[in-house]
């Protein structure tokens, strides 16, 4: 079989990484979440004292960028891939409440993104790759084969994030992460350089009243079609 781009881009908390994940495991490709990469960096940022009341030191960051290394490493235990940020596994540590605050504001920042989208693009060189993130299917691999661009409603995705993050023991009221997940819409859809956009050619999935097993049905159909036809 031939071995294809799948570009998964779409909203906050839509379910992009679990159905990218799944979809990677079904055809034994490789998977790459381009958000944990950006909220490594908001990580090493945060660490640093870089981002005080909201505001990001911006040179300060831009400064240190090549001392940032960001990889995956296979994780035997589920399978997947976990971010490292220089030689550390921060997979857990970039999913807090306080690096999805800042995420959307060190993600705007155009060194940051040259640099993240650099690795991205090695990453898919190959092809036989399932990225998801903001601009997979519009900047990164703009020529995917498969591109999707998923969404569902405001409320629901803020409800799913806050049962997730609860689950985990987080101590968060709902107010608060429907306001992240508006406020990372609005900087992820009104930057500057490559905003949250459905690209021309890609298949957009509101997956509000769907379940992830219908979603992951749907984009595994539409992936076989594409590499059948490619
Ligand atoms: O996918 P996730 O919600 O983990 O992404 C975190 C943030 O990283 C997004 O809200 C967005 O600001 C940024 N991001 C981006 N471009 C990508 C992936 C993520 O700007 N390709």
């Amino acid at each position: 079989m031939k071995s294809i781009v799948i570009a998964i881009d779409g909203h906050s908390s839509t379910g992009k990484s679990t159905v990218a994940k799944k979809l990677a495991k079904a055809l034994e490709y490789k998977y790459v979440d381009t958000g944990a990469m950006y909220r490594a960096v908001t990580l090493f940022a945060l660490r640093n004292q870089w981002i005080k009341a909201g505001e990001v030191k911006v040179n300060s960051l831009i400064n240190q960028l090549p001392s940032i290394k960001i990889n995956f490493e296979y994780n035997g235990s589920d399978g997947t891939n976990d971010v490292f940020l220089n030689g550390e596994n921060v997979e857990t540590e970039i999913r807090a409440m306080q690096v999805s605050e800042h995420v959307s504001s060190v993600a705007k920042i155009d060194e940051v993104r040259q640099k993240l989208v650099q690795i991205q693009k090695q990453l898919g060189e190959e092809k036989g790759i399932v990225m998801d993130g903001r601009d997979i299917g519009s900047v990164v691999f703009p020529k995917a084969e498969l591109k999707i661009f998923m969404t569902a409603s405001a409320d629901i995705r803020a409800q799913r994030r806050y049962n997730e993050l609860k689950e985990k023991g987080e101590d968060i009221n709902f107010e608060e992460v429907l306001k992240n997940v508006q406020h990372r819409d609005n900087i992820d859809s009104n930057r500057k350089n490559s905003p949250l956009i459905q690209a021309d050619d890609a298949i957009k999935i509101d997956n509000s009243h769907m379940s992830q097993e219908e979603q992951f049905e749907k984009i595994l159909n539409l992936a076989i079609e594409r590499i059948k036809s490619t």
